[in-house]
């Protein structure tokens, strides 16, 4: 496998979940990391942690020139981009009856238009260096529909058909993996105000795993020599049905 060594990658959600342990996991196979998120206390103490080579820059996802804006300063601090890792979600999930179109459009605005945005801002530095590697995290819910997931599950299957487009476009010259987990340990279902639908989800809650080995899974991929891809991976409990 290939070193991360000197390789700039920038995390998206890396305050909480997956996308801090996939901070921690990258830093430890020697990448320099930039941290993204809203809650800029959470970031401070991990690139505090981390030491020196880690920094954060607080990004609100859905908003399309902060997500430039993090671009530009992880250009400032480190020089490069040579990963992305597009991992912030939210995942109200509720039924439609409910009519929580608010919460509708916030999955939108985070789920799928802040991957795009996220893209956007990664690619023309990637091109400009010949290389690059957009990870982005779609769920089971890219893979299946089920009931309460009409809208997540559309953001999670928008993302697994806007990586197919990236990879089409920029083959040879942009890797594109795309990451679907199952049920993970992490603060995600605390973002759901429908209770009946909280209940229901309890035995699946049950059955989550640990946030590294979706970190472990994302740093196999980054570590593939450059002629080789990664294109999706589902990592799920084993005791879950996908
Ligand atoms: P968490 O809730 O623990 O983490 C979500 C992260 O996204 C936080 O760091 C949060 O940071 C960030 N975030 C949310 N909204 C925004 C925003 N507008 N701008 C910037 N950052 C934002 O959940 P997970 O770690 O589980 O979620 C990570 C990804 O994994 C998501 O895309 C999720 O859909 C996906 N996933 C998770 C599964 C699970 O079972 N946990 C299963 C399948 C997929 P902050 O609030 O500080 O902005």
């Amino acid at each position: 496998m290939a070193s991360l060594e000197n390789k700039i990658i920038v995390i998206t959600g890396a305050s909480s979940g997956i996308g801090q342990a996939t901070a921690r996991a990258l830093h430890t196979a020697g990448a320099s990391v930039m941290l993204a998120a809203r809650r800029g206390d959470r970031l401070t103490e991990l690139a505090t942690e981390l030491g020196e080579k880690a920094a954060s820059h607080v990004t609100d996802v859905s908003n399309r020139q902060q997500v430039q804006d993090l671009a530009q300063a992880t250009i400032a601090k480190f020089g490069r981009i040579d990963g992305w890792v597009n991992n912030a979600g939210y995942m109200p999930l509720s039924m439609i009856e409910e009519g929580k179109v608010d919460e509708w459009d916030k999955m939108v605005d985070v789920n799928i238009k802040g991957v795009l945005y996220g893209i956007n801002a990664a690619v023309p530095a990637m091109l400009k260096q010949g290389f690059g590697d957009v990870v982005n995290i779609s769920s089971v819910a890219g893979h299946l529909v089920f009931p309460s997931g009409a809208v997540y599950c559309g953001t999670k299957f928008a993302v697994r058909a806007i990586s197919e487009g990236l990879r089409n476009e920029f083959a040879g010259r942009i890797r594109v993996t795309t990451i679907s987990p199952g049920a993970v340990a992490t603060e995600l279902a605390n973002h759901i105000t429908s209770d009946q639908v909280l209940e229901n989800l309890k035995p699946l809650l049950d059955l989550a795993i640990n946030p590294n080995a979706i970190a472990d899974a994302i740093v196999y991929a980054l570590s593939q020599p450059r002629d080789v891809s990664i294109n999706e991976m589902i990592i799920r409990p084993t005791a879950q049905e996908l």
